[in-house]
């Protein structure tokens, strides 16, 4: 996994090394659909600039956090789902299946999210 940008996928994505489908953009993070998604929307929100994950989020961060959520609502909406819900997402660490380590939520929806299942 890499701790920084010189070798991290989503760095590359960002500077456009890495082709990826694109949704929406701001002045600090963009959103893109997961090559592998788990639900009829799976799109991947992430900073333009490296964080590794939610442990190095601090008040520091805070312009930037509300960045990403506001596009995640953003998107949300666009894709319909906003009214019916939706799950946010920041895996840490491996005992949460983290494998890229560039902070990133996922927002996925369109189908039954409920938690725990059954
Ligand atoms: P995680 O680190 O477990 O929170 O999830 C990383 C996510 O990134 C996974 O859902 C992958 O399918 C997704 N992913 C990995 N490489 C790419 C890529 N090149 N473009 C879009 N999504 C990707
Ligand atoms: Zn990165």
């Amino acid at each position: 996994m890499a701790s920084d940008s010189s070798d991290c996928i989503f760095c590359k994505i960002v500077a456009g090394e890495i082709p990826a489908t694109i949704v929406a953009e701001s002045a600090e993070a963009i959103a893109m659909r997961d090559i592998a998604p788990v639900g009829p929307t799976h799109v991947l929100v992430i900073p333009r600039r490296h964080v590794e994950d939610a442990t190095k989020v601090g008040v520091e961060e805070a312009q930037l956090l509300g960045e990403l959520f506001e596009l995640a609502n953003q998107v949300a909406q666009a894709e319909g789902i906003a009214e019916s819900g939706f799950r946010l997402v920041a895996n840490v660490g491996d005992a949460a299946g983290n494998t890229v380590s560039h902070l990133h939520l996922h927002l996925i929806g369109g189908r039954d999210l409920s938690w725990p299942p059954g």
